[in-house]
């Protein structure tokens, strides 16, 4: 029989052990082993069996043992002092409190977040990222107010048919046995059409110093189609993703906006939009204002003054769009919101092509700071969303990058983290010393890195004996895994989402090739693998079941390994066991990936193709570079060729290096590399360098932007609004009407100067509404400017009545060879943050560079 309803009956905590139930509840717990030492204390058997899981554990402990632990005097000091650590950790200023002018809060809205396993509310990048946000922001003391859907089902977890396929499950989570709490007496509505009203409850995780509010529809208000509204992540159709939207973006806002209330946390200045999915949060906050009294546009300048979108996809297909019908039903008709029309609505979403409803783009219209997630992830997405900004070259697209990074604490094993703490204690305090990683001994590391691999080869064999029995095997068959794997093998991992792009079997392109290595007699490898693949993915599971078919075989069976239900436990395993972090991504499809920071951070090399993070800080010593046929546009031929150069290197340099033992059986040309990738990429790819990089560069000038504008009761707001209006309406107008040169002969040379000046009809325009300036340098073959450099030209003289003002500028001519230059009229003012805020730029009617010469 099925229960129809369940929820979890909360252990009473005798007084004296009070403080535990504050530890449990704050998931510092999660990077903080100290506390979950104390936890295991309360009943070492028992908190294995509950996969360290302190709410089970609370819930699962036997009444007479806490009260033996209520008058177990030595316990009571140790859970006094991890109270009192915790309380210092949540009040004593850090890094930010030393910024001044600082936003007073920032809002950061994810659809999925990866804190903890035991909070099982994330599918793969995106949420674990934004987990280590959080808890990078908690660490700098970055006041973060994060929003989120507290799904029911969370994600699904993962085994295998006995003929390899993926089957999905997808647990029934009671937020009564999760870290949570109740927001009380609060309740978030969400108009729908049909005169419907979605409501929810809140949920508050807190991650240390920052709550995370998880709105949840399973409430007795709501009809049976909205209570599962927050069924699952990522699951249903296109209306029931709407709805998830709906709630995250709007009844986001609202859910902080009653937290505010009830707690007296301040309001966010910043609002920070991960993803489209947030999208319509701008959208709400535009409402907010209006019915203030402002107009759309007006709001949408102030909105947009304190909002940050990040992309995190260069796959197009990865782009959240609806159809446009469906956001006409919901924001027109008879839940339209008095004060924002629908049109405005549909034209912040509209893409080239019709009818279509792009939550990126929306995204961006209504950020007035965007960023990818790696140098090349920025400069890929400056290419797909240029359209956005016509006539601007590709590099003044306004869309910038901050590099990913992890949240050590979370992914390095403890003994480095003793280790590091030890040795480097700069590193852990001021995140400074990473140099000195080369004084440790060779011995010590290896001797930890032996320890970590060991207990990933434990851990795997126990997995895979649970997976072989669920796929149908009795123990008397499964002798064989007690020696599958090695603790003394070089060892592989390849662990992530299954999307095709990842290219999950790309080592299986040829079989014996693979085969041999694994098998070397001299120098073998092992392989453990794991990954999910989206429900409705039929290509991913077909590439699960491939791996899973040839890590079957009888012969390969000890040395390549599937482990199902990849979450952030067996990460955990796989980033610091594993010797080898292998990644092959189709180049640039990977934003920026993750999992190989967390690997580099404990001591393992990356071996991966030059893409998303990798690109930017492969060095040539710190690991390996898959060659990409990024050229070749057959996709089996490419497969072919990067799988040829994957094969090679580790056969030829992987290999070698791990195995050479020439120097009293330690492998020091490869703890050579160990250290500089250490002492290199330590520093770079931590969340604390990420997130000191969005507060400097993103959160505290969209907070001084949206200050500026709301200063005087939004007066700036409205001017700027106003004056968008006026260049919007005058610029078809704008031309430049003549450029003369003079400085230089019929034989320029290198060192002379270009005296330019240009004649710029302006329509109604002032010359204060406009920057006009000189873009010279080096030409292409087709008279493009390549790399220009930029001088703005000064006003000459007042404009005329006729509407025309000229410009003057002196170029220097600095280099040999092509040169070109061309003058082009932007809008000017002090509240844009870049050169393409409006979209709208003049250049001449001529192509550049009407005067192209070559300088000797
Ligand atoms: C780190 C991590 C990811 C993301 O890894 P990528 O390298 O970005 O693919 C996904 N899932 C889990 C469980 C992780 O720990």
């Amino acid at each position: 029989m099925r229960a129809i309803r369940r929820f979890t009956v909360r252990t009473v905590l005798p007084a004296e052990l009070a403080a535990l139930g504050e530890l449990v509840h704050n998931l510092r717990w999660s990077w903080h082993p100290e506390t979950t030492d104390l936890f295991a204390e309360v009943d070492p058997a028992l908190w294995r069996q509950v996969g360290h899981d302190p709410v089970a554990l609370l819930g699962a402990v036997d009444p007479a043992r806490l009260r033996e632990l209520a008058a177990d005097r030595r316990f009571l000091r140790r859970l006094a002092d991890a109270a009192d650590d915790l309380r210092e950790y949540m009040t004593a200023p850090r890094w930010y409190q030393t910024l001044s002018d600082a936003p007073r809060a920032i809002a950061y809205f994810s659809p999925e977040y990866g804190l903890a396993a035991a909070l099982p509310q994330y599918s793969g990048g995106l949420g674990i990222l934004a987990g280590d946000h959080l808890k990078a922001a908690s660490d700098l003391g970055v006041p973060i107010l994060a929003v989120g859907l507290l799904y029911r089902h969370g994600y699904f977890t993962q085994s295998l048919s006995p003929e390899g396929w993926q089957l999905e499950h997808y647990p029934s989570l009671d937020p009564g046995g999760l870290p949570l709490s109740l927001l009380k007496d609060v309740r978030v509505r969400v108009g729908l059409p049909g005169r419907r009203t979605l409501h929810a409850q809140v949920w508050v995780a807190q991650a240390g110093r920052v709550p995370l509010l998880l709105l949840d529809s399973d409430v007795a208000e709501n009809d049976a189609a909205a209570r599962d509204v927050t069924d699952r992540l990522y699951g249903g159709g296109t209306d029931h993703r709407l709805m998830q939207e709906l709630l995250l973006g709007i009844g986001g806002v609202r859910a902080i906006r009653a937290y505010c209330e009830s707690t007296g946390h301040p309001e966010p200045e910043v609002f920070h939009t991960n993803e489209g999915h947030a999208g319509f949060l701008g959208l709400e906050r535009i409402r907010e204002l209006t019915e203030a009294r402002l107009s759309f546009d007006e709001a949408l300048e102030a909105v947009r003054a304190g909002t940050v979108f990040t992309t995190h996809t260069p796959v197009p297909a990865g782009i959240d769009r609806f159809p446009a019908e469906m956001i006409e039903r919901q924001f027109g008709g008879d839940t339209a919101w008095p004060t924002v029309p629908v049109e405005r609505i549909l034209a912040l979403g509209a893409e080239a092509e019709p009818g279509v409803f792009n939550m990126a783009i929306m995204g961006m219209r209504l950020a007035q700071r965007v960023n990818g997630v790696s140098e090349l992830h920025g400069e890929v997405s400056r290419g797909m969303f240029q359209t956005l900004w016509p006539g601007f070259d590709l590099d003044e697209v306004p869309i910038g990058s901050i590099t990913n990074g992890v949240h050590a604490p979370t992914w390095v094993g403890r003994e480095l983290m003793e280790l590091a703490g030890r040795e480097l204690p700069t590193l852990i305090e001021r995140a400074q010393g990473w140099e000195g990683v080369q004084k440790i001994s060779d011995a010590e590391i290896w001797e930890i890195r032996g320890i970590l691999r060991r207990r990933l080869v434990e851990s795997a064999r126990a997995r895979m004996r649970t997976s072989w029995r669920a796929r149908g095997s009795s123990d008397a068959e499964l002798g064989w895994i007690d020696e599958a794997l090695d603790p003394d093998v070089l060892t592989i991992g390849f662990a992530r989402r299954v999307p095709s792009y990842k290219r999950l079997t790309l080592m299986l392109s040829d079989p014996d090739r693979l085969r041999s290595l694994l098998l070397d007699p001299v120098k073998p490898i092992q392989i453990i693998i794991a990954g999910k693949a989206h429900p409705a993915d039929e290509g991913g599971k077909k590439l699960i079941q491939q791996i899973v078919t040839f890590a079957d075989e009888e012969d390969v069976r000890h040395r390549i390994v599937f482990l199902p239900d990849y979450d952030m436990a067996l990460g955990q395993e796989l980033v610091q066991g594993c010797d080898v972090w292998l990644n092959n991504p189709l180049r640039p499809l990977e934003a920026s990936g993750t999992s190989g920071m967390k690997s580099a951070l404990n001591g393992g090399l990356n071996l991966s193709i030059r893409d998303g993070w990798w690109d930017e800080w492969y060095d040539g010593t710190n690991g390996w570079a898959i060659p990409t046929a990024d050229g070749v546009t057959d996709p089996d031929r490419r497969d072919e060729l990067e799988a040829a150069g994957l094969y090679d290197l580790i056969e030829h340099e992987v290999a070698d290096r791990f195995y050479d033992r020439a120097g009293e059986g330690l492998p020091r040309r490869w703890l050579e590399m160990v250290k500089h990738t250490l002492a290199t990429l330590g520093p770079k790819v931590l969340a604390g360098r990420m997130l000191r990089d969005y507060v400097v560069g993103l959160y505290a000038p969209a907070a001084a932007s949206a200050r500026a504008l709301s200063a005087d009761g939004y007066g700036p707001a409205k001017s700027f609004a106003a004056w968008r209006l006026r260049v919007n309406q005058a610029w078809p107008a704008v031309r430049v009407e003549h450029v003369e040169a003079a400085g230089v002969g019929d034989t320029p040379e290198v060192g002379a100067s270009l005296d330019l000046r240009a004649t710029i009809a302006l329509g109604d325009l002032d010359p204060a509404d406009v920057a006009v300036e000189a873009a010279y340098g080096r030409v292409g073959p087709h008279d493009e400017l390549i790399s220009p450099r930029y001088l703005e030209l000064a006003p000459d003289g007042p404009g005329g009545d006729d509407g025309r003002a000229h410009y003057t500028g002196t170029i220097p001519l600095d280099r040999t060879g092509a040169f070109g230059y061309t003058v082009r009229v932007l809008p000017s003012h002090p509240m844009a943050c870049s050169k393409a805020e409006l979209g709208l730029i003049a250049v001449p009617e001529e192509p550049a560079g009407m005067t192209n010469g070559t300088l000797r």
